[in-house]
């Protein structure tokens, strides 16, 4: 068995494919599957461990995540970072430049939902630092 943490037997979700279309804004291996896209759009985000998406912000909507399995991180710009379990609840303004992925040792999964609103964006900017990163427990 790998060494690191599996999200165990509880997926409920379908897993999807590899995140390629999102790939050049994460460091490391997502998937996504897009469970809807009528009225709300929400996805289904797998992180393998390591993994996490560059510091981004949502504008105008803001993102709720609702974690489902494994270990992970949400960090907003000059916070620390928060750690999430499955049950996790995580509201996400708009303008928050933030980031969320796994922990080192742990997959992680959370479903994300899109606030809707009208003319909202996703503007993605830098990686979060190893050095940041590797300060994590
Ligand atoms: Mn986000």
């Amino acid at each position: 068995m790998d060494e690191k943490k599996s999200l165990g037997g509880g997926a409920v979700f379908e897993r999807g494919g590899e995140n390629t279309a999102f790939s050049k804004y994460f460091t490391g291996t997502s998937y996504l599957k897009m469970l809807t896209t009528e009225g709300v759009g929400i996805g289904n985000v797998t992180f393998e461990p390591e993994c996490r998406n560059f510091w981004h912000i949502h504008h105008k909507g803001g993102q709720i995540l609702l974690v489902t399995g494994g270990r992970g991180w949400y960090c907003e710009w000059g916070k620390p970072a928060r750690e999430l379990h499955p049950g996790d609840v995580v509201n996400i303004p708009p303008e928050v430049k933030h980031w969320h992925g796994a922990a080192k040792d742990s997959w992680f999964s959370h479903l994300a939902v899109e606030v809707p609103a009208e003319g909202k964006s996703n503007e993605w900017l830098e990686a979060v630092s190893e050095e940041d990163y590797d300060k994590l427990p």
